[in-house]
């Protein structure tokens, strides 16, 4: 017999909420009192800091990880009728930018134990029109990325990392950021670093970076912010049809108080996974996320997965009893390929891609966040806990 599951907390618990307190709120109001509210002293400043953390040459901030993703596509070279490789299970963003090209987006299916990118199948997905592969770190753990470095030279083509997830992630020891042709960063309101909106690409390519700065404000040639300040000139040339995708001082500001704090909220992210593993590992009906030998974890997402044919409800239950219990969680994600646009676009089934679909199935994003305290993540634990057993076979 079911029973109601007790009810655990009387205030909904957010699937995610940023980690801020009067340092970002002062650092914001500085910038407000200060009179420059755009891109300005505080992005560079920022973009310095995040250079110098991930160790790459080039941190051009922007408003989006789309964007950063877009100009790191443009910057690249791709045209109307290309290819590029990304993975079905990702954000909208990943293959989005590609079709803003009028190029395609190649999907490939995913390794089952990280949900990363099947490094494996990436070279039967090259074709002659394929330019780059955009591999996405899941969750945060790194995408096998020297064999996809071997694949990209061999071919010709461009890595671009969606590291929406990855701050901050070691791959074989070395900080994401600076390992590939591109790194594209997320500054979401929902991620390790927040700052409501925002994004960073880094490169140590100078005329890519380059590129991306000049295309990021309006193809205006060089230094377009400056030309309200006193060292500034009314003159400018347009040298491409660029982008609005420019960084304000506000959200920079903000970035650069998180950015101070991210070893520290990183830190709490690691409690709270090691007391999820500690609670779930030995449940018959949970199975706790996969530890790559290759990759630290910042755990951005905590990815449960369901032991369906352990348990009488599927995953859309299982969440549903989470909500009643006031827990958020989220599900990353609905693979690409079964959405509406890219399967009537490309013709895709869901089976085409059977370890997302079959993954897709039994995963929930838990919440985890440095701004949860530890009756937070009990209840967690509780309510996910008493749903697995009163629910198990
Ligand atoms: C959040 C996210 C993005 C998009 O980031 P924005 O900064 O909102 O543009 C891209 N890819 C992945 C994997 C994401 O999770």
């Amino acid at each position: 017999m079911t029973q109601p599951i007790e009810q655990v907390r009387s205030e909904f618990l957010p699937f995610a909420k940023p980690d801020v307190d009067q340092q970002e709120i002062d650092a914001v109001a500085d910038v407000i009192a200060s009179g420059w509210l755009t891109t300005g002293p505080r992005a560079r400043a920022f973009e310095a800091a995040f250079a110098q953390y991930v160790g790459v040459k080039h941190a051009i901030a922007v408003n989006s990880a789309t964007a950063a993703m877009h100009l790191a596509l443009e910057a690249s070279g791709l045209q109307a009728g290309d290819e590029v490789i990304t993975t079905t299970m990702t954000f909208a963003a990943t293959a989005e930018v590609v079709r803003y090209f009028s190029a395609s987006p190649v999907l490939v299916d995913i390794d089952q134990k990280t949900m990363n990118i099947d490094v494996s199948q990436v070279e039967a997905a090259i074709t002659p029109r394929t330019r780059a592969i955009i591999p996405v770190h899941v969750g945060g753990q790194a995408a096998d990325l020297d064999p996809l470095h071997q694949i990209a030279q061999k071919h010709g083509l461009t890595l671009i990392e969606d590291a929406a997830h990855a701050l901050p992630t070691y791959y074989k020891g070395r900080l994401i950021g600076a390992l590939s042709d591109f790194t594209a960063f997320s500054f979401y309101a929902t991620k390790t670093l927040a700052t409501g909106e925002g994004g960073m690409i880094t490169t140590n390519d100078d005329q890519w970076a380059d590129r991306c700065r000049v295309m990021s404000l309006h193809g205006i040639s060089k230094d377009a912010w400056k030309r309200y300040t006193s060292e500034g000139s009314w003159y400018y040339e347009i040298v491409a049809p660029g982008f609005k995708y420019n960084m304000t001082d506000v959200a920079a500001a903000m970035g650069l108080v998180q950015l101070s704090k991210l070893e520290q909220m990183n830190a709490r992210r690691q409690e709270i996974s090691c007391q999820y593993d500690a609670a779930f590992g030995a449940h018959a009906a949970l199975e706790t996320p996969y530890k790559s030998p290759d990759s630290t974890h910042p755990y951005h997402l905590y990815i449960l997965r369901l032991n369906l044919p352990s348990l009488r409800i599927d995953r859309a239950a299982f969440i549903n009893h989470l909500r009643e219990a006031n827990i958020g969680v989220s599900v990353h994600w609905i693979p690409l390929h079964m959405h509406p646009y890219y399967r009537e676009t490309y013709g895709y089934h869901p089976e085409d891609f059977p370890v997302a679909f079959g993954e897709y199935q039994r995963i929930i994003s838990l919440p985890i966040y440095s701004a949860m305290n530890d009756q937070d993540v009990a209840d967690v634990i509780s309510a996910v806990t008493q749903i697995a057993d009163q629910y198990s076979r």
